[in-house]
């Protein structure tokens, strides 16, 4: 079981963010149930300002988007729930989302690019995902493709006016970026840094383009926070986390982070045996990145 060794990331350890030092009145201690109670106040506020049906959280059944919905839940058991099927998760993804959303009996919305149109279609025009955030590589044209353009049409035809998701600034560095960009913002326009909504640590955004809030309520929680949460809820997790170190819910095949040569073996080894024949390479040891091309 890899799942029991989180650990605090380089950032958090040279304390480049002060988490966790809003202080709430109603819930002084450093717990678990303190932050769980933080988060759970972000979400009323949000489904309070824009009513339940224009909220929505984006779920893809990992271990960070399961603690969001299940507080969101907890707070209205029938907010819309949008999961991404790219139609290439790993069998892993299928079987949890699938139990998950039977036995939490959720309001789904699955979004999916229209027929026809695969990660193998999209790889063969345009070569396999490569790293995000390598050169101009910001977003993978798969990822457009897959994920962002149908979870748009989506929040569109719900009329999502704020989308909660499972973000950490733990998680990369750009989504540290991220936060901390949101809470200077906020900050320099008087919103003191534990305000309820979460403008003030950077947990909530506007984005003029999409003409909607996003709202990252566990945004300052930590890895080890998150599987705490696990624990005290009792909540199941998809099996990739025990199958491998810092396993990934998600897309089988996808070429687009570090460790895949690693991870993908042992995570789907079907979609494994097929980038290995696209690619042409036998053992880990042929494999370099200057070959991730079609
Ligand atoms: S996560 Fe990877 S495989 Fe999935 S849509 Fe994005 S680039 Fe494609």
């Amino acid at each position: 079981m890899y799942i029991n060794k989180p650990s605090k990331s380089d950032m958090a350890k040279k304390g480049a963010l002060n988490f966790h030092n809003t202080d709430y009145n109603s819930c002084q201690s450093n717990s678990i149930e303190r932050l769980a109670l933080i988060s759970k106040m972000r979400i009323e506020h949000a489904i309070k300002l824009y009513g339940v049906d224009r909220c929505a959280v984006a779920c893809s059944f990992g271990k960070d988007s399961i603690v969001v919905l299940r507080i969101a839940l907890d707070v209205n058991s029938n907010i819309p729930v949008v999961w991404c099927d790219t139609k290439c998760e790993s069998k892993h993804t299928y079987e949890f989302a699938n139990k998950i959303i039977r036995d939490w009996d959720l309001n789904i919305h699955i979004a999916r690019a229209p027929k026809g149109v695969n990660f193998w279609t999209i790889a063969k025009e345009y070569g396999l995902p490569e790293i995000r955030g390598k050169g101009n590589n910001r977003v993978p044209k798969c990822c457009q493709i897959l994920k962002d353009g149908p979870a748009e049409e989506m929040y569109s035809s719900l009329g999502t006016k704020c989308v909660m998701t499972g973000i950490t600034a733990e998680e990369s560095h750009q989504r540290f970026m991220l936060m901390q960009r949101n809470a200077n913002k906020a900050q320099s326009e008087g919103v003191p840094a534990d305000d309820i909504e979460g403008y003030g640590c950077g947990a909530k955004y506007f984005s003029k383009t999409k003409n909607r809030y996003t709202l990252m309520p566990i945004v300052d929680w930590t890895v080890s926070d998150v599987w705490n949460f696990h624990n005290l809820r009792s909540i199941s997790h998809c099996k990739v986390y025990d199958l491998c170190k810092d396993g990934r819910v998600g897309c089988g095949p996808c070429t687009a982070y570090n460790s895949w040569i690693v991870r993908m073996p042992q995570q789907d080894p079907e979609s494994y045996a097929k980038i290995r024949k696209i690619i042409g390479i036998t053992t880990i040891e042929d494999y370099t990145m200057s070959e991730v091309h079609l």
